[in-house]
């Protein structure tokens, strides 16, 4: 039992493939980065699109999108990544809509069926709880 103890001490977080990660799996640069070997071996495009997909569901889950976050949705809705700028156009319509999370799914889902629709369509709803 000590052992796996000892191996949980000195594992980490990579934040690009969201596994706990033994010490040795990163490099020095990579520890600060959370980001692990593997993926800092993949292409740019890979890690920022997860990394974006992040910072837009980090929007969801706070209790209030702010207007510097609206400002950074307003970017990443134009990104050619499909996937960022479709979640990111969402986000912004509800950050127009419902800044505060409060409330924000029963209004959502009262007054603003079809935004409520595209939500469980990108299987939202989970992340947006408790609401
Ligand atoms: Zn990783």
């Amino acid at each position: 039992m000590q052992a796996a103890i000892d191996n949980f001490a000195v594992s980490h977080y990579c934040r690009i493939c969201h596994r706990e990660r033994a010490n040795e799996r990163f490099s020095g640069k990579g520890h600060t980065d959370h980001v692990c070997k593997e993926c800092k071996t993949l292409p740019n495009d890979a890690r920022r699109h997860v990394e974006e997909l992040d910072e837009i569901l980090g929007f969801l889950t706070q209790s209030h999108i702010s207007g510097k976050n609206i400002e950074r949705l307003k970017i990443l809705v134009t990104s050619s990544d499909q996937e960022v700028a479709s979640l990111a156009s969402v986000v912004l319509e509800i950050g127009k809509i419902r800044p505060y999370k409060k409330r924000r799914l029963q209004v959502l889902a009262k007054e603003h069926k079809d935004l409520f629709t595209r939500l469980e369509e990108l299987e939202l709803l989970e992340v947006m709880q408790p609401y």
